[in-house]
């Protein structure tokens, strides 16, 4: 069992980013308004991710790091619907079986926090306001084939960065800060979406793009584009989202693409943050372990609407 949890691990776990992505998932299902990641060495020695949310209560933390072992859905038909990040139950149980981890958590009903040790199994009594803290020490310990791929602490770390990043465009409600070597890297507050885009991809990317509000029957496109003569896009800054999930799409990318088509004249990546809204019986998520990926029922009807939303938001005139 404890292979095929291995096994299992290397399509969810990849690199110290996919931990933090996972983790901070979790923190947001679970209601939590602020979300602190820190990390020594790119991840690779510790992920420590606090929040504010729920918790977990003494008798389900043995649970939660079961595999598919979610409390999140009910049956397969709740899946049509899901409204949170996680689902499939995987992500605890795969991270537990490549790292030391250790989950501490309090709900609001109990007297004192609890400490479990997943290797050991020990659980006990021990010190935290409401919330939960997962501990991931010494990722891929046991697994050195994958460890040897992982890149410089500083190329993880970027990573690592990028995973809350998304996050933190998608929940511009939470705040978010992000400790490296016990330095503070980044801290954004909660903000209106606008100040969040600002706190997180510079001042400048809201001077040098617009506004995009686009509806077509039943999708809703949302966010910015960046103007194609803005000196200062960057060639990463494509985000987009569907319902709240970071994704890569190629519907999406190909769409936005096309609106910039005769703008960019082939040269540079387009830059924009959108937000997709769209009946979630109309998408399904459950395609990959990671969510990362998305498959429409009809993606015509989601090409013509990113792409309409972002012609018209580049050709209206500006203020
Ligand atoms: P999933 O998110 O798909 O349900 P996970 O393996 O990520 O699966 O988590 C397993 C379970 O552990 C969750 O369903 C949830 O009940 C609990 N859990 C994990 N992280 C947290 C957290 N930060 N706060 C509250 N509950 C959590
Ligand atoms: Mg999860």
């Amino acid at each position: 069992d404890e292979l095929v949890s291995q096994i299992a691990a290397g399509e969810v776990v990849e690199r110290p980013a996919s931990v933090v992505r996972e983790l901070v998932d979790n923190a947001l299902d679970a209601g939590a308004t602020q979300v602190t990641v820190r990390l020594l060495a790119g991840g690779v020695r510790l992920i420590s991710i606090e929040d504010d949310g729920c918790g977990i209560a003494r008798e389900e933390l043995p649970l939660a790091l079961r595999r598919h072992a979610t409390s999140k859905i009910g049956s397969l038909s709740d899946l049509e619907s899901v409204a949170t990040m996680g689902f499939r139950g995987e992500a605890l149980a795969a991270i537990a079986s490549v790292s030391e981890l250790h989950l501490l958590s309090r709900t609001a009903g109990q007297a004192s926090a609890f400490l479990l040790d997943a290797s050991s199994g020990e659980l006990r009594p021990a010190a935290r306001a409401t919330g939960t803290t997962v501990e991931v020490k010494e990722l891929f310990f046991s697994t050195p084939a994958r460890r040897k791929f992982l890149k410089s602490d500083a190329t993880e770390f970027a990573h690592c960065l990028e995973a809350v990043r998304r996050h933190a465009l998608a929940r511009p409600d939470v705040g978010f800060a992000v400790w490296h070597e016990g330095k503070l890297s980044e801290q954004w507050r909660a903000a209106t979406r606008e100040q969040r885009l600002a706190d997180v991809l510079g001042e400048d990317f809201l001077a040098d793009s617009v506004a995009i509000d686009f509806a077509a029957g039943p999708l809703r496109v949302r966010g910015r584009a960046g103007i194609p003569d803005a000196a200062r896009s960057r060639a990463d800054w494509q985000f987009a989202y569907v319902n709240g999930r970071y994704v890569r799409d190629k519907v999406i990318t190909h769409a936005a693409r096309s609106a910039y088509e005769d703008l960019l004249h082939g040269q540079r990546q387009p830059v924009y943050a959108l937000h997709l809204e769209i009946d979630p019986a109309r998408v399904d998520v459950n395609v990959h372990p990671t969510k990362i990926e998305v498959r429409f029922r009809d993606s015509r009807e989601v090409h013509q609407a990113v792409r309409r939303a972002m012609e018209s938001a580049l050709s209206a005139p500006r203020a």
